[in-house]
């Protein structure tokens, strides 16, 4: 970076992870990590295959490609490298993945592209309950087809993958209709607004001259009570853009995804066409008010915003996996490596500690995780340690083990012990289970 400024932090605060991130350790680690293993198998069973992108992009990329109104272009972090470069932390992925698309010419390969990624994106918002500076999004896009069902298809993946946290999913949906359809409806919408002026928000009244239809999604309450009979999009459908929703909301109803329509669901810019969605999860009493879990949309006017010669039609989402695990049922992505070893390893004497790398190997090829204190010689020392974890079951390795190639099973509970073959680990270990 141009010139490296130290600040006065103490040390304290320099051992500790920047505001609004957090180490990604203990449960949430193996969360994470299960939730991105199921997210990506619903995703491979629907027909999309898997993309990685930069962490960085040029800072222009974001700027074209996103709404300017949107906390993700406003909270951007952004640098100036020592080159003189422009580069911003990705906010989000859709733009990434479209600008992957144009640069490895996959328009000349049989359309549409069906494309999903996950990791972390940055957003110098201020911190708060389930929102976080670097947060973990899962989204997947259908880049090169303007075809309704792949509105539908985007929607019902999505949907699919929440439904796999246990809790019951809701969809909320609307329609931009196409540009044509919009400019006509923001010129009624702007005339509703102007008659509204003096009861709109101080904000939504900036906003009638930049971004009108962004007030329909206003969290202001004097807004909101003025939207609630501002002219819907829906009711000026042109027959195209009717035909086309119309098509989505039956695909979802075969699909039978559950669904309500929302006209107050929007996005600024022009390039977002059509369907347009959210998702969030009905909650318990005393939970609060419920989060969106994540949303997408058409956004057939993207690649040319970002500067590409042609459009390219593409619908796409992004859930947000930090809010999808808080409110996740314990257990629901559950990785497939098992985090808790059920097993605690003991060595006791020169010959079993010098055999134990051994056993350790053997005990992997028979797929048996362990966790053991090598560096400790004493029972007593490592008992204590595994009881510490709450690990049901030790297996000690003495000399005489060492020797007859068997290990001792302890049930930590019981405080039951069996002598037990090395070769016939695996067998009774199953039987334990
Ligand atoms: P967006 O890319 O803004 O459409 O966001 C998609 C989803 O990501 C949202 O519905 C949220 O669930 C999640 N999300 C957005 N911003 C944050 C944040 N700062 N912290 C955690 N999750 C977020």
């Amino acid at each position: 970076m141009s010139s490296i400024k130290k600040t006065k932090k103490s040390n304290k605060d320099i051992l500790q992870a920047p505001k609004g991130t957090r180490d990604i350790r203990d449960d949430f680690f193996y969360q994470l990590q299960g939730f991105y293993e199921k997210a990506q198998e619903v995703a491979v069973y629907y027909g999309f295959s898997g993309i990685s992108t930069p962490i960085m992009e040029h800072t222009e990329l974001f700027l074209k490609g996103l709404d300017a109104d949107d906390d993700a272009v406003k909270e951007m972090y952004s640098l100036t490298t020592k080159g003189g470069d422009n580069l911003a932390l990705r906010p989000e992925g859709t733009a990434p993945v479209m600008r992957s698309y144009i640069e490895n010419g996959m328009g000349s390969l049989p359309q549409p592209i069906f494309l999903y990624y996950h990791g972390p994106y940055f957003r110098h918002e201020k911190p708060q309950k389930g929102r976080y500076r670097q947060l973990h999004q899962f989204g997947l896009e259908v880049i090169g087809s303007p075809k309704a069902v792949l509105d539908a298809i985007i929607i019902q993946t999505g949907y699919q993958i929440l439904k796999e946290s246990g809790r019951e999913i809701t969809v909320k949906l609307n329609t931009l209709g196409d540009p044509e359809n919009r400019k006509e409806y923001v010129t009624e919408l702007k005339k509703y607004y102007k008659k509204h002026i003096q009861e709109l928000g101080a904000q939504d009244q900036k906003r009638l001259e930049t971004n009108p239809l962004r007030i329909l999604d206003s969290k202001d309450p004097q807004t909101i009570k003025v939207n609630h009979e501002a002219p819907t999009l829906i009711s000026h459908l042109n027959a195209e853009s009717k035909k086309h929703f119309k098509k989505v909301l039956e695909y979802l109803d075969a699909g039978e995804v559950p669904y309500e329509l929302d006209h107050t669901l929007v996005r600024g810019l022009d390039y977002y066409t059509h369907t347009v969605f959210e998702y969030a999860t009905v909650l318990d009493k005393g939970e609060g008010k419920p989060l969106a879990l994540g949303g997408g949309g058409r956004y057939d006017g993207l690649a040319k915003a970002m500067g590409h010669n042609k459009d390219v039609p593409a619908v796409g989402l992004a859930l947000g996996v930090d809010r999808v695990l808080e409110i996740a049922k314990k257990g629901a992505y559950s990785p497939k490596i098992q985090r808790k070893p059920k097993f605690y390893f003991i060595q006791l004497g020169f010959e079993a500690k010098a055999q134990a790398f051994g056993i350790i190997e053997t005990l992997r090829e028979r797929k048996i995780p362990i966790k053991h204190s090598l560096s400790k010689d004493g029972l007593a020392a490592q008992l204590a340690n595994a009881e510490k974890l709450n690990i049901p079951y030790t297996l000690i390795f003495g000399q005489k083990e060492a020797i007859d190639k068997t290990v001792i099973v302890r049930n930590m509970e019981t405080r039951k012990q069996d002598t037990i073959a090395i070769e016939d680990l695996r067998d009774y270990i199953k039987k334990l289970k």
